[in-house]
This record gives structure tokens, C-alpha cells and sequence, in this order.
């Protein structure tokens, strides 16, 4: 049976399209690695209407209460692996089974990028992770590494200070990029260390992570820690949609009514090139995306 609409991603953007298709009565289904995405792995938001302040994932879990109540059919850790356009519907090819709709939309956001640097795959999940909100409070106490200079960075240091003995931020720039706010309360902050112009060269342990190599000012040192936070940037999830043009960062090419190169395709938030990635944007973008895909629909009727 072919669904009206397929929705790829459960985060701000996807969430928001499933709640929009559920009230324009559509015959559709989400298909998601998790619920939430990047809006439950941010610390605090400031900036989302309505809410002067409220934790990621307190939002994610307000998003998602949003969507259970209409119903909706939701198959999570499921990842698209291939979009296939087959006349009239597309094909949503995943690890589990293959769907198809009439329409889709691309809403799966971005995931992190990896260091490439020896130890990184070894120590995976073993003292090296990538999400601040979700694994910080497995380091109370203890001394850890954030990788990275940008606003993801910062907001994991900020967290992990709250959490931890003392706070590394390696950078590898000149000097701290993000927020002025942020960078100024990380700065003054005298359980944060800051070492810029550092290159991490490996991570390093027995069977836990033990510490960080680093090179800074032609030198090599050793840095302690047990725990590492890996915060230098993302990448789109666009790699399974081979059919649909994307810029050279990735990002899906879309117009202002989302839609993509291919008739039924349709994208949405961080996935897409449309500049300023943020839970408000993602969201806004996530309901244009099904009264774009519900239009294109009953023109085929
Ligand atoms: C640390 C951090 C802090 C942030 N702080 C803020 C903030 O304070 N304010 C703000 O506005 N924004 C903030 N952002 C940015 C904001 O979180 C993102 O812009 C927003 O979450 C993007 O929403 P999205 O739905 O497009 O994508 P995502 O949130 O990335 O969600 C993508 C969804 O797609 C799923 N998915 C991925 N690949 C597949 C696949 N192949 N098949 C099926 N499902 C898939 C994922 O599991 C996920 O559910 C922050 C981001 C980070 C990382």
C-alpha cells in the first residue's frame, strides 16, 4: 500500500511536519533513528517562542508528547538507506523493509562529525562521546576534554562545568569562535581551561579513556582525563538520498516551497541548504514541508 506521505526524521522539523500531516488527515507514517534529535542534545534553549526558558530535552519531550497525541505511526531506529523514484511514488528503502508514498520529506537533520585521529573508533562509547546532554552526567566528578570552539563547544562546556571537576576546551584556532555571551561565561569560569592553537593528536587509555594528546606551539603534551567530548561541527544525514541534488556541503537544494530536483520530494531543517540552522527554523520549515507535499498530493488526485 502506498502512504500519502513519508516522513524521514523525528527532530524539530520532522516532528512538526507529522503533527501538520496528522491534522490535514493524511495516510502516512515517520521513519526515525530517534525522537528529538539535536533539540534533546542542546542544553538550554533561549530562543524558541513562547518559552523564555526551557532545556533541550524538555522541548524535545514537549515536541513529542505534541506528535503521540494524534496517534501517529512512528517506526523508530529505523534509518533510511536509499530513496528510490519509481513513476508516481517513492520508495523508502531501510535496514528493516522498503515503503512507499506519494510523497516524502527529508527531515533528517544532521549528525557529528569525527575527529579522524587514532584512538577515536577504539574509545568510542568508553570515555569518548559526542553528546554533552546525554552522557555528561556519566562524568560527575571527574576531569574531561571538549573538542571544538564553535556554540556546540561552548554549550557542552557550559554544561559539563556544572558536572564535572575541571573543564578542558581544546581548540584548534587562534582563538574561540560561538556566542560572545557564552564565550565570555566559559572564559571567566575558573574550572574551565581553555587551550587554543591545540591540535589533538590522539585519545589515549587501557580500556577506558586515560587522556588526550595534543600539540600546541610545535610542542606535545599529555592531558588527563577521562572523559571526551567530541564538539567540531556536523554533517547533513542527506548520503542515502542519492537522487536529490545537494550543495557541496551536503545540504539538500531546496526552493521556498521545499521542494527538491525530484516531484514528491520535499526537505526540511538542518538537512536542507537553507541558511541558519535552529529548532524554530527547523520547525517552521517542517510544517511548510507537509502544506507543500499535502498541495502536490491532491493535484495528483
Ligand atoms: C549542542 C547543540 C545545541 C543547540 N542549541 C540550540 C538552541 O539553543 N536553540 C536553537 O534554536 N537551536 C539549537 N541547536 C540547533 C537545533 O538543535 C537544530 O537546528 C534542530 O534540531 C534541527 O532540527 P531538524 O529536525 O532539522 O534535525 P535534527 O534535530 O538533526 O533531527 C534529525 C532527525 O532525523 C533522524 N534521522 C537522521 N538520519 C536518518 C535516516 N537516515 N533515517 C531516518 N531518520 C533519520 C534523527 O534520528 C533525528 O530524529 C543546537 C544544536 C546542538 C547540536
Amino acid at each position: 500500500m502506498a502512504y500519502d506521505l513519508i516522513v524521514i526524521g523525528a527532530g524539530p522539523a520532522g516532528i512538526t511536519a507529522a503533527v501538520y500531516a496528522a491534522r490535514k488527515k493524511m495516510n502516512f507514517i515517520v521513519i526515525t533513528g530517534d525522537i528529538g534529535g539535536q533539540a534533546a542534545w542542546s542544553g538550554d534553549v533561549e530562543n524558541y517562542t513562547g518559552y523564555q526558558f526551557v532545556t533541550g530535552p524538555e522541548l524535545a519531550a514537549k515536541f513529542e508528547e505534541h506528535m503521540r497525541a494524534y496517534g501517529i505511526t512512528v517506526k523508530e531506529q529505523e534509518e533510511a538507506r536509499e530513496l528510490i523514484r519509481d513513476k508516481a511514488v517513492i520508495r523508502v528503502r531501510t535496514e528493516r523493509g522498503e515503503y512507499e508514498a506519494r510523497a516524502v520529506i527529508i527531515a533528517s537533520g544532521k549528525v557529528s562529525k569525527e575527529l579522524g585521529v587514532p584512538g577515536e573508533k577504539e574509545f568510542k562509547n568508553k570515555g569518548l562521546t559526542y553528546c554533552a546532554t546525554c552522557d555528561g552526567p556519566l562524568f560527575s566528578g571527574k576531569s574531561v576534554a571538549i573538542i571544538g570552539g564553535g556554540n556546540s563547544a561552548l554549550d557542552a562546556a557550559l554544561q559539563l562545568v556544572k558536572i564535572a571537576k575541571k573543564v578542558y576546551v581544546i581548540n584548534n584556532m587562534p582563538k574561540l569562535g560561538g556566542d560572545h555571551v557564552m564565550r565570555e561565561k566559559i572564559e571567566s569560569n575558573p574550572a574551565v581551561q581553555v587551550l587554543n592553537g591545540a591540535a589533538v593528536l590522539a585519545i589515549t587509555g587501557e580500556n577506558m579513556v586515560a587522556g588526550i594528546k595534543v600539540k600546541r606551539l610545535d610542542k606535545e603534551e599529555m592531558i588527563p582525563v577521562e572523559g571526551i567530548f567530541v564538539e567540531i561541527g556536523l554533517i547533513p544525514n542527506s548520503k542515502f538520498a542519492g537522487i536529490i541534488d545537494k550543495n557541496k556541503l551536503g545540504e539538500i537544494k531546496i526552493n521556498s516551497n521545499n521542494e527538491t530536483n525530484v516531484p514528491g520530494v520535499f526537505a526540511a531543517g538542518d538537512v536542507t541548504d537553507v541558511p541558519e540552522k535552529q529548532i524554530i527554523i527547523a520547525a517552521g520549515e517542517g510544517s511548510k514541508a507537509t502544506l507543500g507535499a499535502f498541495k502536490y498530493i491532491s493535484r495528483m488526485r
